[in-house]
């Protein structure tokens, strides 16, 4: 793209909270301004005041401040800024360039009816376009309610997408359309340009849903003698199905992510790459690290498929670069009453151990419970496949007593302690560490046995143990 500072905006209507698509967006346009060093701003827009909440704002807000997709100015509402639409209002209409139209709701739905008749596509049949200034002061003076069309020209509009290339559309496919509503508030692509304009955005960089109204956008733009933007229109993002993904498929919102345990450094390279790739194998990017690499011409014009595995994935990758405390406190933040009157060391330590297991803090505290209560069951399948019969409990009753008496309680201590009872029993090891490790956890798979022993202590170990001797084999 041209310019060496841009300016871009992320504009949702908060009429819900912010999704992983809206927010893939945000992400998308942050890039791309703090790649060229330009600026990222926010626009609200809810002039639709029946189904915009401010609690939408504030959930959205908040979601983009989790994300670390900070806005460089004020937020714009398009709701306080009613009264400079108008003025773009009066002036198209002042140039001829848009006419009220007085044709009733019944009369529209009249013409509409009749192309669906007649098997056509609706398009207004243009009947208030050319009536003379006499019709309109009777009609003003009998305050007969009229919308505002667009006086829209024959030609081709052509424009070119950054992403899906030139696209050409002849204005035949497009009518009149309403630039204002009876009550006088302006409809969507009118606020977009004159907002767009107002906030000196040079990209415009938005879903590809928009691709549509793009045509008249620019109409408008002509029309108010504005110039236009740059626009670069995003692929479709899929659930599975292949269906634009939705509530359907699962979890959309980012709160809802965050709640999962999800980290934001995760979602967001995640949501990178949905739509773009750096063009080598490079998968795990930092938000830094995306800032550097992340090029518009990166982008691809075909749907981003969601897949939750491969966001799983990702977050375990970003996950394992924590340190335990970093661990501690990301599971903290969602659950703050975590294991609060444990030592903070043990934690972290109970952290460091688990974290390659774990594809989000939400799982790393699920998975970690062993550590700070003694099992209160065994894992069934386990305990049936791995301590069968009592020939197993007078095997781990050895190692108890090798493990009393062991001194120096460490990971290669404990481990040379199981390993020379199981040599002098004369079996594998495994015959030892399955059992064990279930009569300590109460699971079957878990960090190494010999680190998860010297994490627990060496009272810890033996009471277990005992208590697995007194309950197994039989559940
Ligand atoms: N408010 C629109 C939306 O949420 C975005 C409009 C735009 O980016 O131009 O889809």
């Amino acid at each position: 793209m041209t310019t060496n500072t841009p300016r871009v905006r992320f504009a949702p209507s908060p009429t819900g909270q912010l999704h992983l698509g809206g927010a893939r967006t945000a992400l998308f346009n942050w890039l791309f301004a703090k790649h060229h060093h330009g600026k990222f701003l926010l626009r609200i827009e809810d002039t639709d005041r029946q189904r915009s909440k401010q609690e939408h704002v504030d959930q959205i807000c908040e979601s983009m401040l989790w994300l670390g997709l900070t806005w460089d100015e004020g937020i714009v509402y398009q709701s306080k800024r009613l009264d400079i639409y108008q003025k773009a209002i009066q002036s198209l209409l002042k140039t001829d360039n848009a006419y009220r139209c007085f044709c009733s709701k019944d009369d529209l739905s009249r013409q509409r009816e009749e192309a669906q008749k007649r098997g056509d596509g609706y398009q207004y049949n243009q009947a208030c376009r050319n009536i003379s200034e006499d019709v309109i002061e009777q009609k003003l003076s009998s305050s007969t309610p009229f919308t505002l069309r667009l006086r829209v020209p024959e030609k081709v509009i052509t424009f070119k997408d950054r992403i899906y290339g030139e696209i050409n559309v002849n204005t035949s496919e497009l009518d009149d359309f309403i630039i204002a509503r009876t009550d006088g508030h302006p409809t969507y692509n009118l606020v977009v340009v004159v907002d767009d304009d107002d906030m000196g955005i040079t990209h415009v960089i938005r879903g590809e849903d928009h691709i549509s109204n793009t045509p008249k956008q620019i109409l408008i733009y002509d029309a108010l003698v504005l110039p236009t933007p740059e626009f670069a229109h995003l692929p479709m993002i899929l659930g599975p199905d292949k269906r634009r993904l939705s509530k359907r498929h699962g979890a959309t919102g980012v709160q809802e992510y965050r709640d999962m345990g999800y980290l934001s450094e995760a979602l967001n390279n995640y949501l990178a790459l949905l739509g773009w790739n750096p063009g080598t194998e490079e998968e795990i990017f930092s938000l830094p690290r995306l800032t550097d690499v992340f090029s518009v011409e990166q982008i691809q014009k075909k749907p981003a498929v969601y897949d939750e595995k491969k966001l799983q994935w990702v977050s375990g990758q970003h996950l394992f670069k924590l340190s335990g405390k970093e661990l501690m406190t990301g599971v903290r933040s969602i659950f703050p009453d975590w294991q609060k009157n444990e030592e903070d060391t043990y934690i972290e330590n109970v952290c460091e151990l688990l974290k390659l297991r774990a594809k989000s803090l939400t799982e790393l505290k699920n998975i970690s419970t062993y550590f700070f209560k003694d099992p209160k069951s065994y894992e069934e399948k386990a305990v049936r496949k791995r301590w069968k019969n009592d020939s197993v409990n007078s095997l781990v009753k050895q190692l108890l007593d090798e493990l009393t008496s062991l001194e120096n309680w460490t990971e290669s201590g404990a481990e040379i302690s199981l390993r020379k009872v199981a040599e002098e029993e004369g079996v594998s090891a495994g015959k030892l560490i399955h059992p064990v490790r279930l009569a300590l956890s109460g699971v079957s798979a878990g960090p190494s046995l010999f680190a998860m022993m010297k994490l627990l202590g060496k009272e810890t170990c033996l009471r277990r143990i005992e208590t697995a001797l007194g309950k197994l084999p039989t559940l």
